[in-house]
């Protein structure tokens, strides 16, 4: 059996792995091969860690836990919409110019969409 941390970091890749769609706590221990009781132990860690959230699941008659993770991987996918890649200003943009990202309000509306989009998919308040 892996030790304790690298048990903690499969489970936590294992997580990320499934994205927004969580993963069932004993599915997890499952794949890892670890007891229910480790397990427990470690998705309350990692919870603790601000990592993951859990939320109670009824699955088949019994209840168990969805796992989530709080932060997913950026991917290429995440910028392609970025107002910066298609800006005529881009070659005159920058934080010594009257153009800047400080004061871009194009660049200001997309990133609080990213915000509130990142929130409302992992189920933030
Ligand atoms: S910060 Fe604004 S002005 Fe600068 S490149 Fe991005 S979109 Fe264009």
């Amino acid at each position: 059996m892996p030790k304790r941390n690298e048990f903690e970091q499969k489970a936590l890749q294992f997580i990320i792995n499934n994205g927004c769609q969580g993963v069932l706590q004993s599915e997890l221990w499952r794949k890892l091969g670890g007891s229910s009781r480790e397990g427990s132990r470690i998705a309350l860690k990692l919870e603790d860690k601000g990592l993951i959230r859990r939320e109670k699941e009824l699955c088949n008659g019994r209840w168990t836990y969805r796992l989530y993770p709080k932060r997913l991987p950026a991917s290429i996918d995440s910028i392609s919409d970025c107002p910066c890649l298609m800006c005529p200003e881009s070659s005159r943009c920058g934080s010594a110019s009257d153009i800047s990202p400080q004061n871009c309000e194009k660049l200001t509306e997309w990133l609080l969409f990213l915000t509130e989009n990142e929130s409302s998919e992992l189920g933030d308040s």
